[in-house]
C-alpha cells in the first residue's frame, strides 16, 4: 500500500495560502534517503552522491541535500547558476552534460566543477575553450544491450551518450602526456532500474573498464561515476530498491576488482536523481469536474504541464483520494488534466473510491523529473512547490506562475508592456 506523507487536513491548511495545485515535497523523507545512502556507501572513504538537478531543480531542496553531504550533478548553465547560487562549487560539482554550448562548458571549468565529457571531440573543445583541468572524467559507452540476468534492461547502443572503449583509452593517453593528473569514468546505461542487481552489475563492468584503462595508458584513475538509474517503485506492488544491498553489491565487485589490482583509493560517486527524490514529491490537485460519457472522467486542477510522465512514458503513478485512503476502490476512472490533448491523462482505468468534484488527490512519486519537466502548453501555468518540513509546518519553496510570468518574454513588444 502506498501511503500519502500528507493528510487531508493539512491539504486543507496549505490550501489557504497556496492554491491547488502545487508539488509537496517531504523534507524527513528526503534527509533520511540521503543518510541512508551515504551509510549504505560508507565503507567508500571518496563515497560522494551528486544529485541529479535536473530531477527536482529547486534550491531549497538542493539545500537539504547540501547539508547531508550530496554535491550535485548539473548538464546546462542554468543548473549550474543554480548549484552556485546555493553555495556548491568545486569538487562540490559534477558536469556531466551532452551537445555541451560554450558558455556552459566555461562555467562548469570556472566553478571548478569535475568535468565529464561525453565525447572524444570534446577533448579539443574543452582544451581550447578553458584548457585541460587536473582532473577529467570520460563517459562510456559500451554499446550494444545492457543485460541482467540475461534479460534487457536498456540500450546503450542505441544511446547518444558516451564514448567507445577505444575513444577513451585515446583520450587518456593524450591527456595524460598534456599534464592531466587524475582520471574519473562515468556510465549511465539503464534508466529506472528496479533491481538491487544494476548498480553492483554496471559497477563490475566499470571497475573491469578501470583496471583495463590503467594497465593500457597509466592513467591515475581516482573515481568511478555510477549515474543514476536506480529506481523507485511507481506501482504498489513493485518491490522497493534496498540501498543497503545495492551498496553492499557494490563492495563486493569493488573488493573483487579494484582492491587486487591495487586500484582500492578509488572514491565511487553516484548522480542519483530519481532515487533520491520520487517517492518524496507528490502532486497535488482538486477535482474540477466529472463527466459520463462513454468512460468516467474526473477531470482536476493539474494538466500533463505539472507532471509530464504519464503523457510522455504511459508511465504508472499512484494516485489516492485524500481522506478516502481506506474507502473501498469500487469505481473506475479516467483521471485527466484540461489540455486539449488526450494523451492528459494521469491514470486510465484505474479503480478508485467514488470520487466527488471538490476531492482533493495525491498523485504519488513525483518528486523528480515531476515539476522539472513542467511546460507551458495551451498557456497553462507552472504551479506552486511546497515543503513539508520536519515539523510539519509547510513553506513556499517556489511561487506558482502567474500570467505576467507567462508574458514576461514577450516584455519588449507594445503588446504587454506594463
Ligand atoms: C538524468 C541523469 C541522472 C539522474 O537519473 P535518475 O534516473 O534520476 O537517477 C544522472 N546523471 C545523468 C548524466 C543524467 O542525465
Amino acid at each position: 500500500m502506498k501511503k500519502p506523507f500528507v493528510t487531508l487536513e493539512q491539504v486543507k491548511e496549505i490550501e489557504k495560502t497556496i492554491p491547488t495545485p502545487f508539488h509537496i515535497y517531504d523534507e524527513a523523507g528526503i534527509r533520511q534517503k540521503a543518510r541512508d545512502l551515504n551509510r549504505a556507501f560508507s565503507w567508500n572513504k571518496g563515497f560522494k552522491e551528486y544529485f541529479a538537478v535536473k530531477a527536482t531543480p529547486n534550491p531549497y531542496l538542493l539545500s537539504i541535500l547540501k547539508e547531508e553531504g550530496c554535491g550535485v550533478d548539473c548538464s546546462s548553465l542554468t543548473e549550474l547558476m543554480m548549484s552556485e547560487a546555493c553555495g556548491f562549487s568545486g569538487s562540490d560539482i559534477m558536469f556531466s552534460s551532452n551537445v555541451t554550448p560554450e558558455a556552459d562548458m566555461k562555467k562548469a571549468f570556472e566553478l571548478g566543477a569535475f568535468i565529464n565529457l561525453d565525447d572524444f571531440t570534446h577533448l579539443e573543445f574543452l582544451e581550447n575553450l578553458c584548457g585541460l583541468p587536473e582532473t577529467v572524467f570520460c563517459r562510456y559507452n559500451p554499446g550494444g544491450h545492457f543485460t541482467l540476468d540475461n534479460q534487457i534492461m536498456d540500450h546503450p547502443g542505441d544511446a547518444k551518450y558516451g564514448m567507445t572503449k577505444a575513444q577513451i583509452t585515446e583520450a587518456f593517453k593524450i591527456m595524460k602526456a598534456k599534464g592531466v593528473k587524475y582520471f574519473g569514468i562515468h556510465a549511465f546505461l539503464a534508466s529506472n532500474t528496479v533491481t538491487n542487481d544494476y548498480y553492483p552489475s554496471l559497477a563490475r563492468t566499470l571497475f573491469t573498464l578501470a583496471v583495463e584503462l590503467h594497465e593500457e595508458t597509466g592513467a591515475d584513475i581516482r573515481y568511478i561515476n555510477l549515474s543514476g538509474g536506480v529506481g523507485v517503485a511507481y506501482k504498489p506492488d513493485q518491490q522497493e530498491n534496498d540501498i543497503f544491498a545495492i551498496g553492499e553489491g557494490v563492495r563486493q565487485a569493488f573488493e573483487e576488482v579494484l582492491v587486487p589490482a591495487g586500484m582500492g583509493n578509488i572514491s565511487i560517486f553516484t548522480e542519483l536523481g530519481r532515487f533520491m527524490l520520487a517517492p518524496h514529491g507528490h502532486l497535488v490537485a482538486k477535482v474540477l469536474h466529472q463527466k459520463h460519457i462513454y468512460k468516467e472522467y474526473v477531470g482536476l486542477d493539474a494538466c500533463a504541464a505539472n507532471l509530464m510522465r504519464p503523457a510522455m512514458y504511459g508511465s504508472y503513478h499512484h494516485i489516492t483520494v485524500l481522506g478516502k485512503e481506506n474507502a473501498p476502490c469500487d469505481h473506475v476512472y479516467d483521471v485527466t488534466g484540461g489540455l486539449c490533448e488526450n494523451n492528459d491523462k494521469f491514470a486510465i482505468d484505474r479503480a478508485l473510491p467514488e470520487i466527488e468534484i471538490g476531492d482533493y488527490v495525491v498523485i504519488h512519486d513525483t518528486g523528480a523529473h515531476g515539476f522539472s519537466m513542467g511546460y507551458n502548453y495551451n498557456g497553462k501555468l507552472r504551479s506552486a512547490e511546497v515543503l513539508l518540513k520536519e515539523d510539519g509546518s509547510a513553506q513556499l519553496i517556489r511561487r506558482a506562475e502567474t500570467p505576467a510570468d507567462y508574458f514576461a518574454t514577450f516584455d519588449f513588444s507594445p503588446y504587454f508592456k506594463k
